[in-house]
């Protein structure tokens, strides 16, 4: 598989709003959407920094998978993902080896982009998320 970059950081809160402002006034970047995800249960917000982007999480459901997440860890790290040339071959080789996937097939997350998540107790812990941005791609 080829790993291009970090594309994002997902990261839980509480309070999207104020997590918001402490990225905007405090560190002085600049929200450039804010997505409701249904599917995940969540409300995102992106920044850019370089070509990375940081992932803001909230919850909008205590039973989804953020909300469950902040619950027994609290808020932080939620995820770290990768983009990749071609998600469908990664994610082949990836359970080839022996690492168990939450999504077999990818699926389309925030942005449009076609995401899929390796599961942490193959992952060392980390929350693992494949990205690969097919509308970029002619
Ligand atoms: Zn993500």
């Amino acid at each position: 598989m080829e790993l291009t970059h970090i594309e994002h950081i997902g990261i839980a809160v509480k309070d999207l709003r104020k997590a918001i402002d402490y990225y905007e006034k405090i560190l002085g970047l600049s929200c450039y959407a804010i997505e409701e995800v249904k599917s995940q249960k969540v409300r995102t917000a992106f920044f850019r920094i370089g070509q990375t982007k940081i992932e803001l999480l909230e919850s909008t459901d205590p039973e989804g998978p953020v909300g469950k997440f902040i619950e027994k860890k609290g808020e932080g790290i939620h995820h770290i993902a990768f983009a990749v040339r071609n998600i469908e071959q990664a994610l082949e080789e990836a359970a080839g080896k022996g690492v168990h996937l939450i999504d077999q097939q990818p699926r389309k997350g925030a942005e449009g982009l076609d995401i899929a998540f390796l599961h942490p107790r193959s992952t060392f812990g980390v929350l693992t998320e494949f990205c690969e941005n097919k509308t970029d791609k002619k």
